[in-house]
């Protein structure tokens, strides 16, 4: 997958593009293209902001440079990203379907937002990450990176890895246990270290359960709603569980 990141602070990533996008990068997984908006200021001062027609608080991006920047990539007709407090939250869903697209724009906003004749021009699609205000877009950025990222094949050791996460199984993830098997009189549960993968197994899909109904009953109805394809035996936990 391609991204291309259009920022005025394309320092602030290497905070992703270390560690684990690092290593997909140098497999050729992921590519990233970092496009500083100030490259394209006309402006002597490369300046990038302006106050709102109409008044109003705070500064706006401009048009021009955030135009100079996209047909740098030749983006128009591609997916284009903005991130912003307006938009569809992120979720898994949304996540996945991403993670299915060979190549991704994505806009950071600064100050009061950008002019939005970018965001109509260029047919952009918002984002938000959650019902809070950021500084800038970059935040948001790195969490979509990373989130969609590690879907894509090849980039985390296991495959297993991303899709036995909470969420994205519809369940919450049960609780983890390492060494050492006794700790501070705490001990494993008994059924971990038994060897007994079917019953470990049902154990696990237990806690999911029990955990998503205490902690996201949203979540757990969903899941009870589709239940269809379980198992016998995951349809027996299950029942359970409701009891
Ligand atoms: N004036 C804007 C508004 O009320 O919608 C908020 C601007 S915010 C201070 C500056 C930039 O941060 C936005 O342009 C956007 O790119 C980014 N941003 C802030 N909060 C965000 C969120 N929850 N999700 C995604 N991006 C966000």
């Amino acid at each position: 997958m391609k991204i291309n990141v259009l920022t005025l602070f394309p320092e602030m990533f290497t905070a992703v593009t270390g560690s684990i996008l690092g290593r997909a990068c140098e497999k050729g997984i992921i590519t990233f293209n970092f496009i500083n908006i100030r490259d394209f200021s006309n402006d002597k001062h490369k300046k990038v902001d302006d106050y709102p027609f109409g008044g109003g608080p705070g500064m706006v991006m401009m048009a021009d440079p955030i135009f100079g920047a996209l047909n740098s990539i030749d983006a128009r007709g591609k997916k284009i990203l903005y991130m912003s407090p307006r938009g569809n939250i992120l979720d898994q869903t949304k996540i996945q379907q991403l993670a299915e697209e060979e190549e991704l724009t994505i806009l950071c906003g600064h100050y009061e937002g950008v002019d939005q004749r970018v965001l109509d021009h260029f047919d952009m699609e918002e984002v938000s990450i959650g019902d809070y205000i950021l500084t800038g877009g970059e935040l948001p950025a790195m969490v979509l990176i990373d989130t969609v990222a590690r879907l894509i094949p090849g980039v985390l050791a296991g495959e297993d890895s991303a899709t036995e996460e909470s969420i994205y199984s519809g369940l919450l993830e049960y609780p983890q246990y390492t060494k050492p098997r006794s700790y501070e009189g705490m001990d494993v549960p008994e059924i971990l270290v038994g060897g007994n993968h079917k019953l470990i197994y049902l154990w696990k899909f237990e806690q999911s359960l029990r955990l998503t109904r205490e902690l996201r009953p949203d979540l757990f109805e969903d899941f009870v709603k589709n239940s269809k394809k379980l198992t016998k035996d995951e349809h027996k936990v299950l029942e359970k569980v409701l009891k």
